[in-house]
């Protein structure tokens, strides 16, 4: 496995690669690899001949008053995680590689990264696409794979692709979880013991709502008030969002038709979660 770190490098491994016939998969992440990490990297070992990863906080997507500086990194253990998964290269550029001074290039998916966590995180999803851009650029892949457990990111990089007519594919793998439900996250870290106990209520209220549309409601109030009493009974733990939105457009939705995510952001202490599924009419 290589470790690549400089830009340059990285352009011009990928570029003999593609010369030789070879496709390349990509996963990009933002390193302090668990098993929701491993699952894509699975998925992109077996779509391409050559796998790379990327390991980088990206300093854009963050807000002032976020967790940029304090986000948990271990580029060593990532390293070996990346070995045992067959990983050909990591890339790892410095920040400031990537963001040199000047730097004022930013891509913005208007509508899609208004609601849900944009209206808590504005400019998050400007700072996504922007790197998943670049990275683009850089490893040039012929796939991507991303997870479902950040489905607003996974929405607006393919309406990123569309809009720009980038050629790499777009592979989704659904949310690994904890044996208790809760979705695996690098910021699960941050929750002290009483924290991630009442972590466990989001996936059971999304159960819940699951349950109910499964049965056949379809009116979101009826199942966003199950969903949201769930939650709420939980003191730790402040609602961002509870929302069923449209798959495509993430506009909320009065009743379900056939298919809709029903999407949450809570924050427990400081630590900000999200977690979805999709409700889908004969799915059960
Ligand atoms: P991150 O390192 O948090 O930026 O995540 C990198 C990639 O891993 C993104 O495509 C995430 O959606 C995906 N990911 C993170 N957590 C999970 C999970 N629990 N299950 C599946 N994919 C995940």
């Amino acid at each position: 496995m290589k470790l690549i770190k400089d830009i340059r490098e990285m352009q011009l491994f990928s570029m003999e690669t593609r010369k030789q016939g070879k496709s390349i998969s990509f996963v990009p992440t933002m390193g302090c690899l668990h098993n929701g990490h491993i699952s894509l990297l699975k998925k992109g070992r077996v779509l391409g001949d050559v796998l790379v990863m990327s390991i980088f906080v990206n300093p854009i997507q963050f807000g002032p008053k976020e967790d940029y500086v304090s986000y948990p990194k271990d580029l060593n253990t990532d390293l070996i995680e990346a070995g045992k998964h067959e990983v050909d290269v990591v890339f790892s550029p410095a920040a400031e590689e990537m963001y040199p001074n000047g730097y004022e290039t930013y891509i913005e998916v208007q509508r899609l990264s208004k609601p849900l966590c944009g209206l808590s995180r504005p400019g998050h999803f400007c700072g996504v696409a922007t790197v998943v851009a670049k990275l683009f650029n850089i490893v040039k892949p012929n796939i991507a794979v991303f997870g479902e457990k950040d489905f607003q990111q996974l929405t607006i990089i393919k309406k990123m692709i569309r809009d720009l007519n980038m050629e790499t594919d777009i592979i989704s793998v659904p949310i690994v979880r904890e044996a208790d439900g809760l979705a695996m996250s690098s910021r699960n870290n941050y929750l002290n013991k009483e924290e991630r106990k009442a972590a466990s209520c989001i996936n059971t209220a999304i159960l819940k709502g699951k349950k109910l549309f499964d049965e056949g409601i379809n009116k979101t109030e009826i199942i966003l008030k199950t969903v949201r009493n769930i939650i709420e009974i939980e003191p730790l733990i402040t609602i961002d969002y509870i929302t069923i939105c449209n798959i495509n457009t993430l506009e909320d939705l009065i009743i379900v038709k056939d298919k809709a995510i029903l999407a949450i952001a809570v924050k427990i202490g400081k630590t900000r979660l999200i977690d979805n599924c999709v409700l889908e009419k004969g799915e059960a």
